[in-house]
């Protein structure tokens, strides 16, 4: 691959034969990554992305000149089934630049910043990360404190972050933060771009229940960032936080964990390494493990037929029920897979451990399950909304906690 743009309207073959000569193929038995749990081998991955970027083939769809090939959806479907078959580095620390920022640059980014951010965020030399949830401003995320104040072509950063996953080796953030006060809680928001090394920004590490020791929460004390690093226009931070969640979701939601993202026909190895070990002889177990299994065939179905239809367009709020479905079968593999292991599955080292540990916080991150089924009932099915005292009143005159 010479970085050139490749001939439109590939077969898949043709996609095959290119990736044969850059990647591995797929161990069909092995197990897929758990949203980076526990490893964050940030090398493997920056090789990963290096061999694939002159080629375009992880972000087909984004620009050749920014490390994509200029693909149509379609096109970027037949690589995405195709890319199912071979060894994919764990993509976590690379995932807030790949499928939330680039995403939203290519929509909203200047020509300057997408020049600058978007070929380092394809080839893995620069990762970032996303600075939104505050202590106060979790599923209520319009509610940010974090400050941006104006000083001539700069804006003075003071407050203070939390939840920050990979804040420990971003280079950037991608930070929500309030540039008027005077106006009602969504609207007087502006995305920003935040260098984790310029002075005033402080990372601290908070360790996770499985070992992860990204997350981290961010103390930001007068840190000056240049408007030319403001993301979109002033004031329009919320509908850039909703398109990024959008993003979010529909990442998680578009995976179909433990079994493979690629389309299976059979049983997932999970399934019939229970059975081969005799823990689906009861009754109760093997009914357990079908529901399981159904769910996670039923998310797996689901997920390719989305990608089959999708065209191109930004995800929706169906991105909230991919995610829940996806988290759902998740979750229910995790703790069945615990509990079928009886006492042998309360040691650290059993198989399955790390899904199990990692299980309870899928529910949390990218926005809860409750508040993904409140989208739901709002957007998608037309129910009431929930009733919003804080509608149209300035943040500077909302009640805080402190
Ligand atoms: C592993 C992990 C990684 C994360 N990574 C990041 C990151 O990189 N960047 C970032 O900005 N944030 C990140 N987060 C933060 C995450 O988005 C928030 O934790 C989440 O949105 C919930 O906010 P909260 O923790 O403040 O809980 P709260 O909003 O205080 O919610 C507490 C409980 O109340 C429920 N609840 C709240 N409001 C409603 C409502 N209106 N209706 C029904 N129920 C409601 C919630 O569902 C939840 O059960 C991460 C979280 C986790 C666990």
């Amino acid at each position: 691959m010479n970085g050139q743009t490749a001939p439109v309207d590939l077969t898949i073959d043709q996609i095959g034969a290119a990736l044969d000569d850059l990647l591995d193929r797929r161990d069909p038995n092995g197990s897929s990554t758990v949203l980076g749990a526990g490893s964050d081998d940030l090398e493997a991955g920056r090789r990963f992305l290096g061999s694939l970027v002159d080629g375009g083939w992880m972000v087909p769809t984004w620009p050749s000149r920014h490390g994509g090939r200029d693909a149509d959806a379609a096109e970027a479907a037949l690589i995405e089934t195709a890319m199912g078959g071979y060894a994919i580095a764990d993509m976590y620390p690379y995932g807030v630049g790949l499928n939330l920022v680039g995403p939203v640059l290519l929509e909203r980014g200047t020509p300057d910043q997408q020049d600058r951010w978007l070929r380092p965020i394809a080839d893995g030399s620069e990762i970032w990360c996303q600075m939104f949830s505050e202590p106060d401003a979790g599923s209520d995320l319009a509610n940010v404190g974090m400050r941006a104040d104006r000083d001539g072509d700069e804006w003075v950063l003071t407050g203070s972050k939390v939840w920050t996953s990979r804040g420990a080796y971003a280079r950037w953030g991608m930070c929500l933060a309030r540039t008027d006060a005077s106006l009602a809680k969504h609207r007087g928001l502006t995305m920003f771009a935040v260098e984790m090394s310029a002075p005033g920004v402080e990372v601290r590490p908070l360790v996770q229940i499985n070992g992860d020791r990204h997350f981290t929460e961010v103390f930001v004390s007068d840190v000056r960032v240049p408007d030319a690093d403001r993301i979109g226009d002033l004031g329009a931070g919320w509908g850039l936080t909703v398109e990024t969640l959008a993003h979010e979701r529909a990442t998680i939601g578009g995976r179909a964990f433990g079994g493979g993202d690629a389309e299976e026909v059979g049983l997932p190895s999970w399934l019939e390494e229970w059975r081969n070990a005799g823990r689906l002889d009861g009754p109760v177990e093997r009914q357990a493990a079908m529901r399981s299994f159904v769910e996670h065939r039923v998310n797996q179905m689901a997920t390719a037929r989305a990608a089959a239809l999708a065209d191109g367009s930004a995800p929706g709020p169906e991105g909230s029920m991919a995610k829940l479905r996806s988290v759902a079968a998740f979750k229910s593999r995790a703790y069945l897979g615990k509990n079928l292991r009886g006492a042998a599955g309360m040691l650290s080292d059993s198989p399955g451990h790390l899904e199990f540990l990692t299980a309870p916080s899928m529910s949390i991150r990218g926005g809860t399950d409750e508040v993904q089924r409140n989208i739901v009932g709002e957007r998608i099915l037309g129910l009431p909304g929930e009733p919003r005292v804080d509608k149209g009143v300035a943040y500077s005159e909302l009640k805080k906690s402190r």
